[in-house]
């Protein structure tokens, strides 16, 4: 999607504009861009994205965090008068790693809905880093799979085991590669590299890995079942489990996103005259929206 502003057409995760702003650095928004190079983003999200380009900036578009990844940032750009701020993918409440997003006045908002149903009401990433820990003693001995995505839900969950229950979990290459980042950008994690000497030792008792979420699946548990002489067992960590079953032993619903009602109060506080919704299905915050207009 494409924004004006002051004569200027900014590319919102993608370079069709005269400038580009690159949100964060997930897969789906990171397809946009063909070019690499004169992109506003984080220098984290340049690293996470490959990029590996200078960073470039101007001097009417402020970065502000989004609570999402590491690196992810809201966009507000001020040109003639006129204000837009974009959220990207956002998560307005707190998190392991910090701050949830904050709100910024301004004429145009665009923002992120994945989760813009009212029937997601996402709990507090806290309880449910409880809820892991608890899953995890409860278990202690087992093997246990994790499902979550290689950028930002593993390293995510990676810091939850070793703040909340001291253990270092095995991690596959493929999240590896951007944990590799957050180290480079003083975010500590510990844990062990599959194949490596240190997760070797460690899965000789039980131990907890994890897994990209298509190989969290009773199947793969029942062979390293077989393959160990020992229970294992799968989990999964998304928001989308609260409106989508699982073939899972447990499911815990962590989310790096806003839920409705995180979007509805956000709306209110950056108090916009014209909204526009992406990446999800807008219908619901638009009823929200004429409701309060009258
Ligand atoms: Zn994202």
């Amino acid at each position: 999607m494409e924004v004006s502003l002051g004569g200027k057409s900014i590319g919102l995760d993608c370079n069709s504009g005269d400038i580009s702003f690159l949100s964060h650095a997930h897969g789906d928004h990171v397809s946009g861009f063909r070019k690499k190079d004169r992109i506003v983003a984080s220098e984290e999200t340049l690293a996470l994205a490959g990029f590996g380009a200078e960073k470039h900036t101007e001097s009417w578009i402020q970065l502000l965090d989004a609570g999402h990844i590491l690196g992810s940032r809201q966009m507000y750009a001020e040109l003639d008068g006129e204000s837009v701020l974009y959220t990207g993918d956002f998560r307005v409440k707190d998190g392991i790693f910090g701050k949830g997003a904050k709100a910024r006045n301004a004429d145009r908002l665009v923002v992120e809905c994945t989760y813009g149903d009212p029937r997601f009401r996402l709990p507090n990433p806290f309880e449910v880093y409880e809820q892991i820990a608890k899953w995890t003693k409860e278990n202690e001995g087992s093997i246990m799979l994790i499902g979550a995505y290689n950028l930002g839900k593993a390293q995510e969950i990676i810091r939850v085991l070793n703040s909340y229950c001291s253990i270092t979990p095995i991690v596959m290459p493929e999240s590896e590669k951007f944990s590799e980042v957050y180290g480079k950008y003083g975010v500590g994690l510990d844990r062990a590299v599959v194949g490596s000497p240190e997760a070797e030792e460690i899965m000789r008792g039980g131990f907890v890995a994890i897994v990209p979420p298509k190989l969290s699946n009773r199947g793969f548990a029942r062979k390293l079942s077989e393959a160990f002489g020992r229970q294992a067992l799968c989990a999964v960590a998304t928001g989308w489990v609260m409106s989508m079953r699982h073939n899972c032993d447990a499911a815990f619903p962590l989310s790096d996103h806003a839920d409705f009602y995180d979007i509805v109060e956000y709306m209110d506080a950056v108090n916009p005259k014209r909204v526009d919704f992406v990446h999800g299905e807008g219908e619901h915050l638009r009823k929200v929206l004429q409701k309060k207009l009258g």
